[in-house]
C-alpha cells in the first residue's frame, strides 16, 4: 500500500545547519556552470552545432550553461523517438509508471538544495521561493503517482444482467509539454510527469530562460529508471520549433503553461487539423492572470497589508497568481496604504545568493524593459508611493513599486505586468469592490479580507476566479490542497495538483462483454 499523500515540508532557514547546507549546494552548483548541454532524444545525447546561453539574471555576464538551438529536424527526431517509446510505455503497468515518479521524488528530496540552488542562479528565486518550488515538484510526483493508481483501479459502473462491463483509462499518445520559466521545476515537472504517468510519451520543451533546471530533472527521471524516449528533452526558441511541434499531425496533445498570447496561438494552431491527422488535438493551456486582493472596511488591515505585500512581491511579482491589484475600501484605505508602503520599503533587493534578500532580479532584459515601461505608464495613471525605478546592480533589478489611486480602466489595473508592480484601487462599497475584482479578462486567483461572515459567503459565489482565498494571500497553492487553474483568459482551468488533472491526459474506453 502506498502511504497517504502528504505535502513536502519546507526548509526552515532560521536553522544554521539548513543555511549551511544550502550555501554548500550553491557552491556546488556554481562550480558546474557554463558547460554545454545536449538534447536528449530517445535517450541519445544530440548536439546541433548551434547553442544559446541560459544566463543568471542577477549577473547577466554569468552563463548558467549552453543549450542546443534545436531546429525542426531535431523536433521531428524527438517526435519519432516519442512515438517509438509510446508503443512500449503505453503497455507498462500503472504501478511501474507510478514507481518511476516515486523514485524521482526520492531523488529530488535527496538533492533538494541542489535543485533549489540552481533556481536561485538560473531564475533569481530567493532561497525560500526556490525551496517552495522544489517541494511543489516533489508533491506533484507523489500526488500524480497516487492518482495514476486510482485511475488504474476498477471504475464504478451500473451493473446490468447478462453483461460484464468495465471502463479503462488509456493514454492519448505523443504529447508536447511547453513549460514557463517562473516555476521552472514544479510546473515543468508536473506537466511532464502527469502525461507520462498516464502512459503517454512527451517532448519537453522548457523555457529558454530555465533549461538547466529542466535538464537536471530529465537526468533525475533517467536515474529513476525512465526508459529512453519517454521524455525527450528539446531546447530551442519557441518561434523556431514551437509552431512546428504544435502543428505536427503526429502530436496528440499539447500541454502548455505560459502567457495568454502564446497560449491562444497554441490553441488556435492545434485546432487546425493537418493532412494525415486522425484526431482532434487536446490542448491544456494555463495562462496569465491579473489577480486581486479585495479588502473591505471590516478587515484585519495588518494581515491584509502583509498578505498584499507577500503576494505582490514574492518572486518579484513573477507568479501567475501574484497580487497585482489591491482593491481597498475607502474607510481603511489610508491605513492600509501606509502599511503596504512601509512593508514594501523594508524589502531588500539584490542577488538572491544572499539569504537575506527577498526580492531578486526579474527574469531577463526584455522583461526588465517591459516592466519599466509599465512603471512609466503607472506614473501617468496613478500616484507613485513606493519604488518606481530600476534598482542598482548588474542584474535585472527593479524596485518593488506601488501605485495608489489607480482607476479600474487604466492599463496597470488591467494588463498582466508580471513584475514587482502593484496597483491600489480605492472602492466605496463591498459590492463595488466585487465588481471591480471581476472586471478582468483573466480569472486566476483572488482574495478577500473581511470579518463579515455574510460577505465571506457572498464572495464564494460572486468572485469569479479559479482559486479564491478568504482572509489569506492569493499565492502559495499547495498540491492536493488547492487544485490550481483559472477561468476566462487565464486558461482551461486544468486544476493542476487536483483529482481531475490526470484525466486531461487520458481517454476512457468502455468495454462490454455478453456473459
Ligand atoms: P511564454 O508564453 O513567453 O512562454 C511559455 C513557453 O512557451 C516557453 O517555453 C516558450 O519557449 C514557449 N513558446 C513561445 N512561443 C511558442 C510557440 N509559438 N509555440 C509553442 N511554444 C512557444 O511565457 P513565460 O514568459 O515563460 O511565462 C510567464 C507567463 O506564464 C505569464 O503570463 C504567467 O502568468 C503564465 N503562467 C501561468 C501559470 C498558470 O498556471 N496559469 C503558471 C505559470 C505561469
Amino acid at each position: 500500500m502506498t502511504a497517504e499523500f502528504k505535502n513536502e515540508p519546507l526548509t526552515d532557514f532560521s536553522q544554521p545547519q539548513n543555511r549551511k547546507a544550502f550555501e554548500a549546494a550553491l557552491d556546488k552548483v556554481e562550480g558546474e556552470l557554463g558547460v554545454e548541454h545536449p538534447l536528449i532524444l530517445g535517450g541519445e545525447r544530440v548536439k546541433v552545432g548551434r547553442t544559446f546561453d541560459s544566463i543568471n539574471p542577477a549577473k547577466p555576464s554569468q552563463s548558467i550553461g549552453k543549450f542546443q538551438s534545436a531546429t525542426t529536424r531535431e523536433a521531428e527526431l524527438a517526435i519519432t523517438a516519442a512515438e517509438r517509446a509510446f508503443e512500449i510505455w503505453k503497455r507498462e503497468s500503472p504501478a511501474r509508471r507510478a514507481d518511476l515518479l516515486f523514485r524521482a521524488a526520492a531523488i529530488l528530496r535527496e538533492r533538494k538544495h541542489e535543485f533549489s540552488a540552481r533556481m536561485v542562479l538560473e531564475v533569481g528565486k530567493s532561497w525560500a521561493e526556490a525551496d517552495g518550488d522544489t517541494a511543489e515538484a516533489i508533491d506533484f510526483l507523489e500526488f500524480y503517482g497516487r492518482e495514476a493508481l486510482r485511475y488504474a483501479a476498477e471504475q464504478p459502473l451500473t451493473r446490468v444482467p447478462g453483461e460484464k462491463n468495465e471502463l479503462r483509462y488509456i493514454p492519448l499518445g505523443v504529447g508536447l509539454a511547453v513549460s514557463p520559466w517562473n516555476f521552472p521545476l514544479a510546473i515543468m515537472a508536473g506537466m511532464t510527469t502527469a502525461a507520462v504517468v498516464t502512459g503517454n510519451t512527451v517532448i519537453l520543451k522548457p523555457s529558454s530562460d530555465a533549461p538547466a533546471i529542466a535538464y537536471r530533472f530529465v537526468l533525475a527521471l533517467e536515474e529513476a529508471g525512465m526508459p529512453p524516449g519517454v521524455v525527450n528533452f528539446l531546447t530551442g526558441s519557441g518561434g523556431a520549433i514551437g509552431d512546428f511541434l504544435v502543428e505536427s499531425p503526429r502530436i496528440r496533445f499539447v500541454s502548455f503553461t505560459g502567457s495568454k498570447e502564446v497560449g491562444l496561438r497554441v490553441n488556435e494552431k492545434s485546432a487546425q487539423p493537418r493532412p494525415g491527422q486522425i484526431w482532434i488535438k487536446r490542448v491544456v493551456a494555463e495562462m496569465g492572470g491579473k489577480d486581486f486582493i479585495l479588502v473591505d472596511e471590516t478587515a484585519d488591515v495588518e494581515a491584509a497589508a502583509a498578505g498584499i505585500v507577500a503576494a505582490a512581491f514574492g518572486y518579484q511579482g513573477q507568479k501567475c497568481s501574484a497580487c497585482s491589484r489591491a482593491i481597498v475600501h475607502r474607510k481603511v484605505y489610508e491605513t492600509l496604504l501606509q502599511k503596504v508602503v512601509e512593508k514594501t520599503r523594508a524589502l531588500t533587493v539584490g542577488a538572491t545568493t544572499s539569504a537575506a534578500v527577498n526580492v531578486g532580479p526579474v527574469i531577463n532584459a526584455g522583461a526588465e524593459k517591459k516592466i519599466l515601461q509599465y512603471i512609466e505608464t503607472g506614473k501617468q495613471e496613478g500616484r507613485l508611493v513606493a519604488g518606481g525605478e530600476k534598482a542598482p546592480g548588474e542584474g535585472f533589478f527593479i524596485q518593488p513599486t506601488v501605485f495608489a489611486d489607480v482607476k479600474p480602466d487604466s492599463r496597470i489595473a488591467r494588463e498582466e505586468i508580471f513584475g514587482p508592480v502593484l496597483a491600489i484601487l480605492p472602492t466605496s462599497s463591498f459590492e463595488e469592490g466585487v465588481k471591480m475584482a471581476n472586471q478582468s479578462e483573466y480569472g486566476l486567483t483572488g482574495s478577500l479580507y473581511s470579518r463579515d461572515r455574510k460577505r465571506l459567503e457572498q464572495a464564494r459565489e460572486e468572485l469569479h476566479v479559479g482559486n479564491l482565498y478568504l482572509n489569506r494571500k492569493c499565492t502559495g497553492a499547495l498540491v492536493g490542497v488547492h487544485p490550481f487553474g483559472g477561468f476566462n483568459m487565464s486558461g482551461t482551468d486544468s486544476k493542476a495538483g487536483g483529482r481531475d488533472y490526470l484525466l486531461l491526459f487520458l481517454q476512457a474506453k468502455s468495454i462490454s462483454e455478453a456473459v
